[in-house]
């Protein structure tokens, strides 16, 4: 049933009086005209955590994109309308936005076999929420500004700092909740009821109708507002990772190649971040690099994954200890490949690789074409190869100036 409540003087405590006077008039907007406006979701959420809601989030009874026209002609602002969701933004010139949507509409029959437009159900809007703690409304409505709409008691869950889904195929729907769920664990330092628990297990098979892009996209925003490695014992502790990302384990090598990449004072800037943290967990697994391919979106992860492997098998080959000769194996190799393969490598491996990237990445040519052909080569396909053979002599030491190339380059023509 429906939970009295009502929060108007927390949201008389939280929020700015211009936030305060702008649901005040969007309120009084709605029941001008017969319609009820409710704040819904997330800030709802935040105002009973006692925390300032940024997002505002309007639902109507009746209809969302006139409220939002009214709204932004008000207060100059201007709307955009987004077709397919049903919903406007209305944009305000302090930036502030709010988005207005209309709450479903049932159609059913009657006895009498008439069609008949129920009254606009915020129920059914609340019900397709993924937690209980972001499937409250309260309303704006003059006479009763601020009564909760709590069907599914999410006011209590807050109180208990439980994360409750609404109903036992929440997850099925949609299993991008599964990661939410962790999110907001973290965020609010709350726990996962036991059922919720239980239903994540029995989604899993729903996880593979998620296109990869969802999953990353959810990961990339979990590791960012969260402690990524709080995170990953999350989901191995829930038994959950190998379902996002086949063949990821969590172990104490994983997490402490996870930990390495954090803690890189200089990560890959053209790599997402989700990325870099799932293939750490493909990393501290020796010999099973390959398999991060599955957890490789694009090309250009791919081509990471493939040099790392790559490397790390030039490494196992034998000790190194000439960058020069090092080069001509891994001069193709990208910056990034390195830079992984350095924080799997073992600390002799890792420091050689170190010292070849950063000798390497200070290679600047000593000599052109010209100065060979005036040295008195001829030009053609050897040319690379001695311009090249510097490159090597001056990662090892041995050419630090434009005299000693040249000289190298008498000496062997
Ligand atoms: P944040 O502070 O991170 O923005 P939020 O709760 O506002 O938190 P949003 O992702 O902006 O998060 O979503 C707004 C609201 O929409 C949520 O409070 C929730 O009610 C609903 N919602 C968002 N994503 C889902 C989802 N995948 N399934 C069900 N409901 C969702």
């Amino acid at each position: 049933g429906k939970e009295k409540g009502n929060v108007k003087p927390q949201l008389v405590a939280l929020l700015s009086p211009d936030v305060l006077q702008l649901l005040t008039v969007i309120g009084e907007t709605a029941a001008s005209e017969n319609q009820n406006a409710f704040i819904i979701g997330g800030m709802v959420r935040d105002i009973l955590l006692e925390q300032k809601g940024e997002d505002i989030d309007i639902v109507v009874e009746g209809d969302g994109m006139a409220l939002a026209e009214k709204t932004a002609a008000r207060y100059d602002g201007t709307v955009s309308v987004h077709e397919t969701f049903g919903t406007a933004t209305v944009t305000f010139p302090s930036g502030r936005r709010v988005d207005f949507t209309t709450s479903r509409t049932e159609y059913y029959e009657t006895p009498a076999a008439l069609p008949t437009v129920s009254r606009s159900n915020i129920k059914e809007d609340l019900y397709r929420r993924d937690f209980t703690m972001n499937a409250m409304a309260a309303s704006l409505h003059p006479s009763d500004f601020g009564d909760l709409i709590d069907y599914f008691h999410g006011r209590d869950d807050i109180n208990k700092k439980t994360l409750r889904v609404l109903h036992n195929l929440s997850f099925v729907e949609d299993p991008t909740r599964i990661l939410r769920g962790i999110r907001f664990e973290q965020r609010f330092q709350f726990r996962m009821s036991k059922e919720t628990t239980a239903f994540i297990h029995y989604s899993v098979s729903a996880v593979s109708s998620l296109s990869r892009s969802r999953i990353t996209s959810e990961f990339q925003t979990l590791f960012k507002e969260a402690d990524p490695v709080r995170s990953l014992e999350r989901l191995d502790e829930l038994g959950i990772l190998p379902i996002f990302f086949p063949g990821a384990v969590w172990t104490s090598q994983t997490k402490k190649v996870v930990e390495t990449y954090l803690d890189s004072p200089e990560k890959p800037e053209d790599l997402p971040e989700w990325f870099c943290i799932l293939f750490c967990l493909y990393l501290g697994q020796a010999g099973s690099i390959p398999s991060a391919e599955t957890a490789a979106v694009t090309k250009k992860q791919k081509s990471i994954v493939q040099n790392t492997s790559l490397l790390l098998s030039l490494l196992n080959e034998k000790e190194w200890n000439s960058p020069g000769r090092f080069h001509s194996h891994a001069y193709h190799i990208p910056e990034e490949a390195l830079f992984f393969a350095a924080i799997a490598a073992d600390h002799d491996q890792a420091g050689f690789l170190r010292q070849y990237q950063k000798k390497r990445r200070e290679l600047r040519p000593l000599l052109d074409g010209h100065d060979l052909k005036a040295a008195g080569l001829k030009p053609g396909p050897d040319f690379r190869d001695y311009l090249f053979s510097i490159e090597q002599k001056m990662l090892d030491g041995e050419i630090t100036t434009r005299k000693e190339a040249l000289q190298f380059i008498r000496q062997h023509k």
